[in-house]
């Protein structure tokens, strides 16, 4: 099995049902040879899944029920028809305090519900500054990926942080190193870490998408802003395809 190819939707914090239009939209342009997720606001995920795109969350909890008032188990966010979970997001460490034993807990319980788990891992620019890109992300994925990972239920994303929302991106040097170790740190952890999907995330947009997916080991993308709108996500699906 070859990594699949990926172009997922993190639409954040962002979306009432109106923008369930842009999903009958998305769908109209999906490309075979390209898996496609959208992760709505968690008040989305019924009403996205039943339109039959696949599914995320943007976080579960840890534990499977119990007294966490305002969080989600994994197995809930399944029940509503996801069937991923972006897990470890550099808003979720900040706003949330997540280390990264808390995302691999995360992700055992996503593993456990059936859900697949889209892991992200990204320096700041603080740490990009240093020279401790590589570092920061091999501690991060042996921290924040279970042993129970696989191809089949685990993808990862880098995503610097300082990309994100800003319009700046690293360039594909920087991106196809980080990308390199990622694929070397997996391949030599898990049996099948060569075919896991690794996708890149930070301001991906239509303009950019095509030598960001021409990079070495870039199986794909998780988009943010510029997946709130089938006109911009629609072209970056067929960059992928
Ligand atoms: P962006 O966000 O595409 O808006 O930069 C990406 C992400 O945070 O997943």
């Amino acid at each position: 099995m070859a990594a699949r190819k990926l172009a997922a939707g993190n639409w954040k914090m962002n979306g009432t049902r109106a923008a369930l239009a842009e999903i009958d939209q998305i769908l109209t342009e999906a490309q075979p040879g390209c898996d496609l997720l959208i992760c709505p606001p968690a008040t989305l995920i019924h009403a996205v899944a039943t339109k039959g795109i696949p599914t995320g969350g943007q976080d579960c909890h840890a534990n499977p029920s119990g007294a966490h008032t305002g969080d989600i188990a994994a197995d809930q966010l399944r029940d509503a028809g996801a069937s991923h979970v972006i897990l470890g997001h550099s808003e979720r460490r900040t706003d949330h305090a997540e280390t990264d034993a808390a995302v691999a807990a995360k992700a055992v319980a996503a593993h456990q519900a059936g859900l697949i788990a889209v892991i992200c891992v990204g320096e700041t620019e603080a740490q990009r500054d240093a020279g401790e890109t590589l570092d920061v992300i091999a501690a991060q994925l042996a921290g924040s990926v279970p042993d129970c990972a696989t191809a089949a239920n685990t993808v990862l994303a880098y995503e610097p942080v300082w990309a994100i929302g800003t319009g700046r991106t690293p360039t594909n040097e920087q991106i196809a190193e980080v990308h390199a170790l990622m694929r070397d740190r997996l391949s030599a952890r898990f049996a099948d870490g060569a075919d896991m999907t690794l996708l890149y995330g930070g301001s991906v947009k239509p303009g950019n998408a095509a030598d960001i997916f021409a990079i070495p080991h870039v199986n794909g993308a998780l988009v943010g802003g510029a997946s709130l709108k089938a006109s911009d996500f629609s072209p970056i699906i067929a960059a992928l395809a």
